[in-house]
């Protein structure tokens, strides 16, 4: 029998002679390798994303598949680096894709990656030359934009209202835009912990916490605008580096030693965005500056708690700052809790969708998702028995307060942000 197959490849693969087992089998190759050039010759929408500013790396996946099981939205769909990249390869282009919208930038991808690709900067560059290209921004992300962009808040409040959390809190709170004067720790409330409802808790926990340590606070009050992060991750550098602009002409205007933030996400606009802008400070996250007192803490802490706790690692917290200790020192000492960690945390913990402008993209992403990672996480939260999940960064009590509501576990577990629960274990 005889078995002859030779190809001419000349700008496209073309087939010259094919006979396998004596039979000419031309049109059946031809047609394989016609597939195959179109499966495999797209570099130009590889090129598309790899030539953005920052985003050259999305070129260098060499298809390993290490980060498909790390990434928490491939848990609940299809997605990763990997399919990414094969998907720019076989035809179809990022940018006008709705996967475009789906990555939370929590980075599981590139602490895998053989490679260092790196989406978290990939991605943002992607969805910024999508929205300079014109292409429509899932709705309610134009809206948290827009809001972003008329109040300096992603929620579309009055500055005048920025301090108004301060008259439920039981302690005085420093406003520093109403009288000026010089603090050790300028507190960085941000947006949520400003305005949202269940964010005004945990502030006004913080405020008696700080209150209780004797620590010299202020805030600024209605000058503070959002430090804008999840908008430059979901595509808008351009408002991003003008509130960065304007807030650290907002702080110069301040003096103070340090800043802590409560919101993850600010901290990694301080310390990785602003310097660049010409802001440089020292900026500790809640958890740290709590922990770093934990031994007069524990002296307040006297009220045992009875509660069995689990804890959700905030992504800009843990992997793109490396912080996993303070807020379990903090929770360790508190009295009465049993503490259970879930099956994914730490370095690998998994994410709860809010990062990377998922805050403001949850009805799109149940379209292109089997479930939202909030639910994913409360499911996990739910199988470790704890009757509490403990959360420390102000996108994370109402993202899993709902999420605990829609998986039917509303009577199941319950949500607190570690300031709530430090506060409740110090007696009035
Ligand atoms: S781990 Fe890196 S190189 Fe491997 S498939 Fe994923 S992105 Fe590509
Ligand atoms: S950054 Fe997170 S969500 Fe985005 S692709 Fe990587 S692992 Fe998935």
């Amino acid at each position: 029998m005889e078995t002859t197959v030779k190809l001419k490849v000349q700008g496209v693969i073309e087939l010259k002679e094919a006979l396998v087992d004596g039979i000419d089998v031309s049109g059946h190759w031809n047609r394989m390798f016609e597939q195959r050039v179109i499966w495999e010759y797209t570099p130009h929408l590889i090129q598309e994303v790899a030539s953005l500013n920052d985003a050259e790396s999305f070129s260098w996946c060499y298809q390993c598949a290490k980060c498909v099981p790390v990434c928490p939205v491939d848990v609940v769909g299809n997605y990763g680096p990997r399919k990414l990249y094969k998907n720019a390869q076989t035809g179809t282009s990022l940018l006008e894709s709705p996967n475009l919208w789906l990555c939370t930038t929590c980075m599981n991808c590139l602490r895998v990656c053989p490679k260092q690709v790196d989406v978290t900067k990939a991605i943002p560059a992607a969805r910024e030359q999508a929205i300079l290209n014109g292409k429509s921004v899932p709705a309610e992300l134009q809206e948290a934009l827009e809001n972003t962009s008329r109040y300096g808040n992603e929620l579309g409040q009055p500055a005048r209202k920025r301090d108004a959390w301060v008259a439920q809190a039981s302690v005085p709170v420093r406003v520093l835009s109403k009288e000026k004067q010089p603090v050790e720790w300028l507190w960085w409330v941000e947006t949520y912990p400003a305005y949202h409802p269940r964010g005004i808790d945990a502030s006004v926990a913080l405020a008696r916490i700080f209150h209780t340590l004797g620590l010299d606070v202020g805030i600024i009050g209605r000058d503070e605008k959002t430090t804008a992060d999840s908008q430059r991750l979901a595509g808008e550098r351009g408002l991003f580096e003008m509130l960065a602009e304007e807030n650290i002409a907002t702080l110069g205007k301040y003096e103070f030693k340090r800043i802590v933030v409560t919101d993850p996400h600010a901290m990694n606009a301080f310390r990785k965005h602003y310097p660049g802008l010409g802001g440089t400070y020292d900026v500790w996250h809640y958890t740290q500056l709590l922990a770093d007192h934990l031994d007069t803490l524990r002296q307040h802490m006297t009220r045992s708690l009875g509660y069995h706790v689990t804890y959700h690692d905030p992504c800009y917290l843990g992997r793109h700052h490396g912080e996993y200790e303070a807020p379990r020192k903090l929770i360790e000492a508190l009295p009465g809790v049993t503490f259970s960690e879930m099956w994914r945390n730490r370095e690998n913990g998994y994410c709860c969708g809010g990062g990377g402008g998922g805050m403001w993209l949850d009805g799109f992403v149940v379209e292109h998702q089997a479930r939202r990672l909030s639910e994913q996480r409360i499911l996990e939260a739910v199988a470790t028995g704890a009757d509490t999940l403990v959360v420390s960064c102000p996108y994370e009590v109402s993202r899993f307060e709902d999420a605990a509501k829609s998986t039917g576990n509303e009577n199941t577990i319950r949500i607190r942000d570690i300031a709530e629960l430090i506060a409740e274990a110090i007696p009035a």
